[in-house]
């Protein structure tokens, strides 16, 4: 986590603004408030020296009323327990919101990978998929890439389960390269249900996102894919930002190339025809939409009194505190929240696990066309939602969809034992 908020908090929060419009009892509530169940673990692995680390590392099984949990796995220094439980909510409720027979978990390694040698990171992750084994499986619990991890950590963690189990299970994992069983469209499939998003909820309130300003802070997979698929849609990018900081040009600039640029250089700062700006200063630049694609907490109340956007699109999970949530309401502006807005990449590994169950593989078009059609019926059922509840919020009208969802399978299912 990087403010001061916690996340576990916020989601529950956020759990609490919509049970107000359910008739849920308050015992099912709190269920939906928790985790399962939280392994934590320390893993030892060698070090390129020969000498030996330990490290902690977390998976959080949230909820399984609607299918196997599924949620990635991230690397980096600010997890904790509490916010790997809270990333586990999310992807339960964000499953639900786009109807995906899933149900929420989430994982993370307290590192900086960049610490490390590739050979030591595969010592670890294999390490950390030992430990997994029992946990997860085709059937039961389905990691998937999520900050800084991808192909190869998914590729590893296949090979080893799949290994100690003595089996194929290529839908053991999602996120993984194509010629070990991924999916085409996997790649970009985050971006793109932002900008999917975007454009849906320019449409409802009445405008074309041809021609609007963009703002986007955050330059990894999601962030860098939702501003070239935005720049497609016909939007201007005008400012973006990465933890190096952020530039800005206000006829707009080229997404792809200021992503080659990072590929080259390692930050957007330095890219040219751009004037420097603080990471601040993107977010409360005077634009169109506004989309944080880091991490969570990036914009508190304070902040959020500065943004001057009139949607926000968040591609990362939780980068608005409740505080935040609450300023922009008052102010009208509107957030398509994380749990619909990046529901792509979980949509897409729902494409990938079922194409390896049928050891059948479909065409980027198809994946494309099938995601389009989940993220455009959700928007609509979230529209309705807001419209029909008069709620305060799109994430409240989100959440009111996802907890009757996963109520309902609760509830179908009984308490038993
Ligand atoms: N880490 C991504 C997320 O937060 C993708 C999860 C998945 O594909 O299971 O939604």
């Amino acid at each position: 986590m990087t403010g001061q908020a916690n996340p576990f908090e916020s989601l529950q929060e956020q759990v609490d603004d919509a049970a107000a419009f359910l008739d849920a009892s308050p015992g099912v509530i709190d269920r939906l408030k928790n985790p399962e169940r939280v392994l934590e673990t320390n893993l030892t692995f060698e070090l390129d020296d020969g000498s030996l680390e330990t490290v902690r590392a977390y998976r959080s099984q949230f909820n399984g009323d609607r299918g196997p949990y599924k949620g990635g796995i991230r690397y980096h220094p600010g997890v904790t327990r509490d916010e790997v439980k809270a990333l586990s909510g999310w992807m339960a409720y964000k499953c639900a919101v786009v109807d995906i027979p899933y149900g929420g978990g989430k994982g993370g390694i307290a590192i900086d990978p960049t610490d490390y040698s590739e050979a030591e990171l595969e010592r670890l992750t294999r390490a950390f998929a030992t430990e997994l084994r029992p946990l997860i499986g085709e059937d039961r619990d389905i990691p998937a890439p999520d900050v800084n991890t991808g192909q190869r950590e998914m590729n590893w963690i296949k090979d080893t389960y799949e290994t100690l189990e003595n089996t194929t299970a290529p839908g053991v994992i999602t996120g993984k390269a194509l010629d070990s069983g991924g999916s085409e469209g996997r790649v970009e499939a985050t971006g793109r249900s932002v900008a999917l998003s975007a454009r849906e909820a320019f449409d409802w309130l009445g405008r074309d996102i041809a021609g609007a300003t963009v703002a986007v802070q955050g330059y990894g997979n999601a962030g860098s894919i939702a501003a070239a698929l935005l720049d497609d849609l016909g939007a201007d990018v005008v400012a973006v930002s990465d933890s190096s900081g952020g530039i800005y040009a206000p006829d707009g600039f080229d997404p792809r190339a200021v992503k080659d640029h990072k590929a080259e250089t390692g930050s957007v700062s330095g890219y040219a025809d751009a004037e420097s700006i603080t990471n601040e200063e993107v977010l409360t630049r005077d634009i169109d939409i506004l989309v944080p694609a880091a991490l969570e907490n990036a914009i508190d109340g304070d902040l959020a009194a500065d943004v001057r956007a009139d949607l926000v699109v968040e591609a990362a999970n939780g980068p608005l505190t409740p505080d935040a949530d609450d300023v922009l309401a008052d102010k009208d502006v509107y957030v398509v929240p994380d749990i619909l807005a990046n529901a792509g990449g979980v949509t897409v590994s729902y494409f990938e696990w079922v194409q390896n169950r049928q050891r059948f593989y479909w065409t980027e078009e198809r994946v494309n066309e099938e995601l389009e059609r989940v993220i455009v019926d959700a928007f609509d059922r979230l529209v309705d939602s807001y419209e029909t509840n008069d709620a305060l919020n799109l994430r409240t009208a989100a959440y009111v969809v996802a907890i009757d969802r996963i109520v309902d399978a609760y509830d179908q299912a009984g308490n038993w034992p």
